[in-house]
């Protein structure tokens, strides 16, 4: 069963009189589970389906839409699916005490990572949800490898259930699903020879592997750092010439690099980026591959668009990862606007200085460093990169 939360005005919802609080039971006789059991059986342009209003009447609706009209109705948030593993480098398991509630939820969801691109493991997964993605085309989906070798993977997700990955995704491929990858590396277990190894299983799957990244691991001060550690340099050195390994390759066998080194990898590498051509559609750009060479063609792409800033002053607060990658975008943006932009790079002070996402930084932090300066409001309202 699934609950609507808001009805559009003027759409077939209302016309039909369904309100919020209105449960969405069944499709055509088959019962409704979550939003995509409601997107894909209403795709259909004549459909019967079965609620309940909140006063507790049952309705039927026989309902027929021209192609592509919209029901007008959003659904309550799904019930997320929570992770079965046990990372040592969880983020989540990072997190300080005393946060909201929603931040401490270990999600692990294959329909979000159709929808959002949320990277999901695939070891939560039941028979049915086997069935669902299959027969709902659930295409591409994003997922974390971390190793292919079965042992290892396990012991980095710290879960002796998880089934084999690569036969996993062969079973899937052979159905039409096709896939974006991860792997987080982490020193000594899954680099190296196991990097090689993984990077090697994953590229034999052919087309239905359409990506790899490589991200170091990310630790905060919270994390299990006896049993993990961050890359050094050297390492990341290293990952990144086997990940340009298999992008030649690639690039010659396949016409694409299909294996990326994340922005991060580049930066701990003391390495430059590739140019924004390398990423092609920048399909990893929300898993920090290739984010800053997007943001420079959105910006070259807005050039006519932004406005005239001559002689304003704008303050550019970031995290100390983008510090010092951020000089050639604002760059670009002083040449379009003509204002004169000032970074602020800024330690995080909730997560411990390793932390170094600009989307991680506390607030308490960004309104201290802007404190005192010049023209600085009383709460900070510098755009935050
Ligand atoms: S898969 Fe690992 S990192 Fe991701 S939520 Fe689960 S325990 Fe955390």
């Amino acid at each position: 069963m699934i609950r609507i939360q808001s009805v559009a005005p003027d759409s077939l919802g209302a016309e039909l009189a369904l309100v919020p609080g209105t449960e969405l039971l069944a499709v055509n006789g088959r019962a409704l589970e979550d939003f995509l059991d409601w997107e894909f059986l209403t795709a259909d342009e004549r459909f019967v389906l079965a609620a309940r209003l909140p006063t507790g009447e049952a309705v039927e609706y026989d309902i027929e839409r021209p192609e592509g009209l919209p029901m007008g109705v959003t659904l309550e948030p799904p019930r997320i699916r929570r992770c079965a593993n046990h990372c040592d480098f969880c983020f989540v398991d990072g997190n300080p005490q005393g946060m909201r509630e929603p931040l401490y939820i270990r999600d692990d969801d294959y329909r979000l990572s159709f929808r959002y691109g949320n990277f999901a493991t695939l070891t939560n997964l039941k028979p049915w949800d086997v069935e669902r993605i299959i027969e709902y085309r659930l295409s591409p989906l994003y997922v974390s490898v971390h190793a292919t070798e079965p042992t290892i993977r396990r012991w980095l997700l710290r879960n002796p259930e998880a089934p084999e990955i690569v036969s996993q995704l062969r079973g899937f491929a052979a159905r039409g699903i096709a896939f974006h990858t991860q792997v987080v590396l982490v020193p000594g277990v899954n680099d190296g020879a196991e990097l090689v190894r993984t990077l090697t299983d994953l590229y034999g799957l052919g087309a239905a592997v359409l990506s790899v990244s490589v991200v170091p691991v990310a630790l905060t001060e919270f994390s299990k750092r006896r049993l993990v550690r961050e890359p050094t340099r050297e390492e990341c050195r290293a990952a990144l010439a086997t990940v340009d390994r298999f992008a030649t390759r690639a690039l010659a066998e396949r016409g694409v690099p299909w294996c990326y080194g994340a922005d991060d990898l580049y930066l701990q590498a003391g390495e430059a980026l590739p140019a924004a051509e390398w990423y092609g559609d920048f399909e990893q750009r929300e898993n920090g591959v290739g984010s800053v060479r997007y943001l420079q063609t959105r910006i070259a792409a807005a050039r006519g668009r932004l406005p005239d800033l001559a002689g304003k002053r704008v303050g550019v607060v970031t995290g100390a990862a983008m510090g010092p990658l951020l000089p050639a975008v604002l760059e670009d943006l002083t040449a379009a606007t003509s204002a004169r932009f000032e970074l602020v790079v800024i330690e995080n002070t909730l997560f411990g200085p390793t932390v170094t996402t600009a989307g991680l930084l506390p607030a308490a932090a960004i309104e201290r460093a802007l404190a005192g300066r010049r023209g600085a409001p009383a709460r900070s309202h510098a755009p935050v990169v």
